[in-house]
């Protein structure tokens, strides 16, 4: 394994070293070749002579040089190795490299982005996306620390499951067992999540993948995004809303210094004082807009547990509904509110609570149903027939064996990297994203399936798009 990265050759001084690594830049003075070398940390200068003749850009190389101090006049304070230099005694080119493709010294806004999609390993070769990865890794670092720290544990829950209706489209797997029949992907782990809170768990994460077969957007990847899946029992509102701001206040402070938050607490408004004062449920708080270091956090909260159901929403089995979940079937009423689910459902303000970064919603969560009655009574009024009631007749079953009163978040990872790196879309933090036609670039996924895989499925295919 290599045991010296580009940052740590400062270290080094006077010492002989081997460096691995790519040419990012050759300079040819014929006699003496300079080498700028990457790696994942940054860029060093190697100063060689004519054994560097035959080496090129991206070259994959080993170095074997002394460390020196450069002269005080040559010091480049812009770079982190800038006070050194290697002076070659060795090269050996470990793997020719072609010329690239696409440029990946520029910060790549420039390059379509179906292109860079297609040669995303090289893309991420340049700085500013390397710089993401590394940073998105701190982010759930820093998450599984601060979580574990507070008693919560980390739960893996099923990705070949059944659907949890979060109102967007399923993903479908065909069985070969049960021939006919299909898992759906989760478009969350929520019910999984309240089965875990009757299992006695108390406080769950997870840092999972979410998929739901919805039209990409710039804040939003095609096909799946990764969560931070948050359960607790025996919590109010207030205990969710607090474990969220100090996770994410002290998050900034420790990886993103250079950003301030407007303001703390962060401000929570109603639903109806929102959409009265700016138009939209989330809104964009920040003072100065033009300023990329200030993060506006805010909540979102009383909601009306219900909006009109459109013609479209899937919850029509009974044909008779009138109502749809603002949030999902799962969130509690607001105690005062309950007896109105009988009168008047659409006053009946939900507990759910979303979180807002910079205009983008960036979580969303609630205190759940713990009541069979009332979890019964919610799918009644959002017109589920007796069939679809029964495919949640397991968390009703599961309330029957002592369940402590429970709630949550799931805060999205990909929107919340976006909006503290200032992207301008969820792809710049994602390593391999769908492009926007639901295609995975590099490995030109979806593709057919061989007509013996169909078969063992029992699958036909018709109106096949080529
Ligand atoms: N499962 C919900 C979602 O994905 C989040 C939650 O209610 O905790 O939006």
């Amino acid at each position: 394994m290599k045991d010296l990265f580009v940052k740590d050759t400062p270290s080094h001084v006077g010492n002989k070293i081997e460096l691995l690594g790519w040419v990012e830049t050759k300079r040819d003075h014929k006699k003496i070749i300079f080498l700028d070398i990457r790696d994942r940390t940054g860029i060093v200068q190697i100063v060689g002579d004519t054994r560097l003749a035959d080496v090129s850009t991206e070259d994959v190389v080993k170095i074997t040089g002394m460390v020196k101090k450069r002269p005080e006049r040559l010091i480049n304070p812009k770079m982190v190795t800038g006070e050194i230099e290697i002076e070659m005694t060795d090269v050996e080119i470990i793997s020719k490299a072609t010329p690239l493709p696409i440029p990946i010294d520029t910060d790549g806004y420039e390059i379509d982005e179906e292109v860079r999609l297609k040669y995303r390993y090289l893309d991420i070769r340049r700085a500013r996306m390397t710089r993401n990865l590394i940073l998105r890794s701190q982010v759930t670092m820093f998450i599984r620390n601060f979580l574990s720290k507070r008693s919560f544990i980390e739960v893996e829950t099923p990705i070949l499951t059944k659907t949890t209706p979060e109102g967007a489209r399923d993903f479908l797997v065909p069985s070969r067992l049960k021939k006919g029949q299909f898992y759906a992907l989760p478009q969350s782990p929520q019910q999984y999540k309240q089965l875990l809170m009757v299992a006695g768990i108390e406080r769950y994460f997870q840092i999972t993948r979410c998929f739901r077969d919805e039209d990409p957007r710039k804040d939003r990847a095609y096909g799946e995004f990764t969560q931070l899946d948050l359960e607790m029992s025996f919590v109010t509102q207030e205990d969710i809303i607090s474990l969220t701001e100090e996770l994410f206040s002290s998050m900034v402070k420790e990886l993103f210094p250079e950003k301030t938050i407007s303001k703390t607490p962060w401000p929570r408004l109603s639903h109806a004082e929102v959409m009265k004062k700016y138009g939209t449920d989330k809104p964009d708080l920040r003072i100065n807009k033009n300023d990329p270091n200030e993060l506006a956090f805010s909540w979102t909260i009383d909601f009306p547990l219900f909006t009109k159901q459109s013609t479209d929403d899937f919850y029509h089995g009974s044909g008779k509904a009138t109502f749809a979940p603002s949030h999902h079937m799962f969130t509690a009423p607001h105690p005062d509110d309950v007896d109105l689910l009988n009168t008047d459902p659409m006053n009946v303000r939900g507990q759910q609570h979303d979180l807002i970064l910079n205009g983008f919603e960036v979580g969303g969560g609630s205190i759940r149903i713990h009541d069979s009655a009332i979890q019964t009574k919610i799918f009644e009024l959002i017109g589920f027939s007796k069939e679809q009631q029964t495919q949640f007749s397991h968390m009703l079953e599961a309330f029957s064996y002592g369940v402590p009163p429970h709630g949550g978040i799931a805060p999205g990872i990909d929107r919340l990297l976006m909006a503290l790196l200032g992207e301008p879309s969820v792809r710049e933090v994602i390593a391999f994203p769908a492009s926007s036609g639901g295609k995975i670039a590099v490995m030109d996924a979806p593709s057919k399936a061989a007509d013996e895989q169909l078969e063992e499925l029992g699958i036909q295919t018709s109106n096949v798009d080529n």
